[in-house]
């Protein structure tokens, strides 16, 4: 009889896609991944490096032909990785009230202290 696997994203092939720390080749524990969204055959994972420290963000998809992943570093923790993923996205709009904002000439220090307390 098969033992049952707990972690099945962790079984096979999708545990060497993400096994080791890209920075400095570190293996991961694979239980200190943690799962910040799945969805059918895909789950978004947060790996941090208990040697280096660093982080990063996977994406492991199953489907018909195979497992495959994409990864990035980020300097996220885990609970940041959720709180941003929901956050609304950036617009061309965004970055050119920016752009204008910049244009003039405040202190900006002294406007983010402002209108953040
Ligand atoms: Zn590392």
């Amino acid at each position: 009889m098969k033992p049952e696997n707990k972690y099945p994203i962790f079984s096979g092939e999708s545990i060497r896609l993400v096994s080791y720390c890209p920075l400095c080749n570190a293996q991961y524990n694979p239980l200190s991944a943690k799962i910040l969204e799945e969805r059918d055959d895909a789950h978004l994972i947060h790996i941090q490096c208990r040697k280096c420290g660093s982080s990063i963000v996977a994406l492991v998809l199953a489907s018909g032909v195979g497992i495959s992943s994409v990864g990035l570093i980020t300097d996220l923790s885990g609970d940041d990785a959720l709180r941003f993923k929901n956050n609304p996205t950036i617009s061309s709009d965004d970055i050119l009230q920016l752009y204008d904002f910049l244009q003039k000439d405040v202190d900006i220090i002294k406007h983010l202290s402002l209108n953040i307390s």
